[in-house]
């Protein structure tokens, strides 16, 4: 049987494109082995959002340079946010180990590059679905592409305009993953809220939320990643009044200073970022609001910094994604970064991202201790290093230890511990009484994936 070897780097977008591409594989009738020296196909799923991502893939480039040597006949296709229409033709001369570029999300388009497939290919893609055993949480993506044009940004360069997959086609695919056993949703786009405005009739996705939410054997749904500027009050009472959409919303705001927000041009105040925190808070109770952040772009004074460090303080996140700014080539930053008056150097980039590192870890470390004594619900994604690993409604890490295979059930986990990163307990429900449902907070969950309570 032919092989294949997929590597992934990069965003929930990539890893959810691989896993498209891996059931399309296997549908042509290639199967998966763990090293690419004894692969057939091999697929370098690339990403280009910071330079740092790019210098891993050139040396794993580097070694498949070496592997094609010696078995000229192995196919390499580099895949992902590294290609994009600006630099296919340089790519060509400077990667000769290299057999075809293909765009992001283009699954179609690398299953053609396949060689002596074994079945063909001639289905509209929606493969995730045909996944045999689909993981407990699966990442869904309704909308490609990205039209805003952020200082910063290159993927808008890279995955071109915003193109939103048809509300049926969506829902359909939802429910043939959920009838295969997963159990939680992630809705996925890189401006997930502008989902829809693009396609007749103009659905958006607090009407797609609603659709996906009637997926029955659902367990969770949620969406990532959102814009303040989409965030629309429609949406946020629709996740409040939906049972099965989790207490969870990645708003990035990327900076805390006006001044920086306008060179970002990112289309919103500091403003309207805390009156958006402040009217999701109102909504939905207990919400975690998580963040993204990036610090030293060009023009980012002492004083703009310290803004961001106050916002951090004052919101109080349960997750920042925090990132060093990076020039990336063809966009308005990286112009700017090469005049010196506006360039933050290396050292100061790295000082600032430590201390808001610094200054988050201790935000949630206090944010964490309110769940000391709390029983949370934990839906079990797998066992690691024997304990079970989970996420709660605010998608933080839970461990707890049960000889039984809890995977992809809910477990009510009284907490006995926290820490920055995560939170373990103990299993509760033994002194509790069985019925035929359980419920799990406002969520009936079906008795097939909560373990009976007598056996507890
Ligand atoms: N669509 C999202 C961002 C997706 S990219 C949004 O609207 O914010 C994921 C994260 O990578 C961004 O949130 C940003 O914090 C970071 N990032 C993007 N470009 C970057 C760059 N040039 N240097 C450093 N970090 C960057």
């Amino acid at each position: 049987m032919p092989t294949y070897h997929i590597w992934t780097v990069g965003c929930q977008m990539n890893i959810s494109d691989s896993e498209r591409l891996e059931a399309a594989l296997q549908g042509v009738g290639y199967s998966p082995v763990d090293r690419a020296e004894d692969a057939d196909f091999v697929v370098l799923n690339s990403c280009s959002v910071r330079e740092s991502a790019e210098q891993r893939i050139n040396g794993k480039l580097g070694s498949l340079a070496h592997l094609k040597e010696t078995k000229p006949d192995t196919q390499i296709v580099l895949w992902g946010c590294m290609v994009g229409p600006d630099n296919q033709s340089i790519f060509k001369d400077k990667l000769p180990m290299v057999d075809h570029f293909v765009s992001p999300s283009a699954v179609d388009e690398v299953i053609a590059r396949v060689p002596n497939p074994i079945y063909s290919f001639d289905e509209p893609v929606l493969p995730i679905a045909d996944i045999k055993h689909p993981p407990v949480s699966v990442h869904v993506p309704i909308i490609y592409g990205c039209n805003m044009s952020c200082s910063y940004c290159v993927i808008p360069l890279r995955r071109g305009r915003e193109r939103s997959r048809p509300l049926a086609e969506i829902v359909e695919e939802c429910r043939r993953v959920v009838e295969r056993g997963a159990k939680e949703i992630t809705l996925l786009g890189q401006i997930v809220d502008a989902y829809g405005h693009d396609l007749p009739g103009r659905p958006d996705l607090a009407d797609l939320v609603e659709a996906v939410h009637e997926t029955p054997g659902l367990v969770r749904l949620r969406f990532l990643t959102s814009h303040p500027a989409w965030m629309t009050q429609k949406l946020i009472d629709t996740i409040a009044r939906l049972p099965k959409c989790q207490p969870e919303i990645n708003l990035p705001i990327q900076a805390g200073h006006n001044d920086i927000l306008k060179i970002m041009k990112r289309g919103y105040t500091v403003e309207r970022y805390k009156d958006l925190v402040d009217r999701i808070r109102a909504a939905i109770p207990n919400v975690s609001m998580t963040t993204d952040i990036i610090v030293g772009h060009p023009g980012e004074t002492d004083e703009h910094f310290q803004a961001t460090l106050d916002l951090i303080n004052a919101v109080r996140f349960g997750k920042v994604h925090i990132a060093a700014y990076s020039a990336r080539p063809g966009t308005t930053a990286a112009t700017m970064e090469l005049d010196e008056q506006y360039a933050v150097p290396y050292w100061k980039k790295q000082l600032r991202r430590v201390e808001l590192e610094k200054a988050q870890t201790a935000v949630i470390t206090e944010l964490n201790q309110q769940f000391l004594g709390e029983t949370v619900e934990v839906l079990v994604e797998e066992q690691a290093k024997g304990k079970w690993r989970g996420r709660n409604g605010q998608n933080r890490l839970v461990y707890f230890e049960d000889d039984r295979d809890w995977t992809g059930r809910v477990a009510q986990v009284r907490i006995t511990r926290t820490g920055p990163w995560s939170l373990s307990g103990e299993l509760v429900g033994r002194e509790r009484a069985t019925s035929d449902e359980q419920q799990v907070g406002h969520v009936q969950v079906p008795t097939e994936f909560v373990i009976p309570l007598e056996v507890i």
